[in-house]
């Protein structure tokens, strides 16, 4: 170990970095590995004052996401995408070596990360089989615990987080710990929001993007909403020009009227090639199970999930490896693509037999 890596946070030298889609890599030319919306939409800059600083919550940027999740504008917090809510959540709630945060492996891995950068404790409660909190177990391990993320839809399983049992948790919850609702692809499935929740409970957040059905990955804005107390925690800890006024200016457009007909378009173009897609799916000899989906992406069991990454990763079509997930093993995740990209995911599934040669299932 050099000298400069012995001067780092004991945290940071045992961290294991996020394996974000792009670090991974890969040779591709259909990627389906990142949740993201697979064609451009193009903007244009409305704003030319780049020699002025940015506004920290711009003003006509909150007010337009405020009228489209229907909340008031203190009730929301926009951000470098919704990985920078998850972190200024604990960095606002959670002492480092006292206070821990909670979630439901199968889920999304940067809760563990931004946990451990801060070096907050993470504890974990396994899902059920079908993928729903088990809410005994959690109340069990509470003790100390200031955030719990449960993601809904939750990524990579597709499924939502039954309402009665968020119902419960929040109400477990109560004046001990915040309820974070990760809804990054709520707009796969809209009427699951909790966002009509907030008016209840003062300990509920919802974190949302711009990054999947807007189609606006690499834009990185993300919205934190909560009740006016959180936000103006939040507040406290937020970087002073979060966004650069480039992300706002076309954050802006996006949730214009036209914006929003658009994203609701293209929301219902991938829902119908999600629908072709599981029944293809389910007519591919190396296909175990395709698990139902409210979202822009499908979780599916291969015979020989390892061949079948490999033969199409060679082939330059790329999708996300679930296999070391806790409960996932012999699962692939697949972002819903165009019809083209589909269509040539399922050619290329066809060609593959239907058992493992190496028996890698173990
Ligand atoms: N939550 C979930 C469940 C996600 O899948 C993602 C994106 N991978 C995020 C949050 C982060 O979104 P953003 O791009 O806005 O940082």
């Amino acid at each position: 170990m050099s000298n400069i890596e012995a001067l780092a946070r004991a945290n940071v030298r045992a961290l294991t970095p996020y394996q974000s889609a792009r670090r991974l890599g890969g040779n591709g030319d259909v990627w389906l590995n990142a949740n993201e919306y697979p064609l451009a939409v193009p903007f244009d800059l409305s704003q030319q004052t780049l020699n002025r600083y940015p506004e920290c919550q711009p003003k006509a940027l909150i007010a337009r996401y405020a009228a489209y999740a229907g909340l008031s504008t203190e009730q929301v917090l926009v951000s470098r995408g919704a990985d920078e809510g998850i972190e200024l959540l604990i960095r606002a709630f959670c002492e480092p070596g006292k206070d821990a945060v909670l979630f439901c492996p199968p889920t999304y891995g940067m809760y563990s990360v931004s946990a451990e950068t801060f070096g907050v404790e993470y504890r974990t409660v396994n899902a059920r089989e079908n993928w729903q909190l088990n809410l005994d177990a959690i109340a069990e391990k509470l003790d100390g615990v200031k955030v719990i993320y449960v993601c809904s839809p939750n990524n990579p399983t597709g499924n939502l987080v039954s309402r009665d049992d968020l119902r419960q948790l929040l109400e477990m919850t109560r004046d001990k710990a915040l309820v974070v609702a990760d809804e990054a692809y709520i707009e796969f499935c809209p009427d699951a929001t909790l966002t009509g929740w907030l008016a209840e409970y003062p300990h509920l957040v919802v974190l949302r993007t711009l990054s999947k059905a807007f189609a606006l990955a690499g834009l990185r804005c993300g919205f934190t909403l909560a009740s006016a107390e959180v936000i103006a925690l939040l507040m406290k800890v937020i970087a002073p020009y979060p966004l650069s006024t480039p992300v706002a200016d076309i954050a802006t457009q996006a949730l214009s009227e036209q914006g929003l007909t658009l994203m609701k378009q293209h929301v219902s173009e991938i829902i119908a090639t999600r629908e072709w897609l599981v029944d293809a799916l389910r007519q591919c000899a190396c296909v175990e199970t395709v698990f139902p989906s409210q979202t822009n992406y499908l979780l599916v069991r291969f015979t020989a999930a390892s061949e079948v990454f490999k033969s199409l990763w060679d082939r330059g079509i790329i999708l996300r490896d679930q296999n070391k997930q806790q409960g996932l093993s012999g699962c692939l995740r697949i972002s819903v693509g165009t019809r083209e990209e589909s269509e040539r995911l399922i050619a290329a599934l066809k060609t593959l037999p239907g058992t493992s040669v190496s028996m890698e299932q173990a």
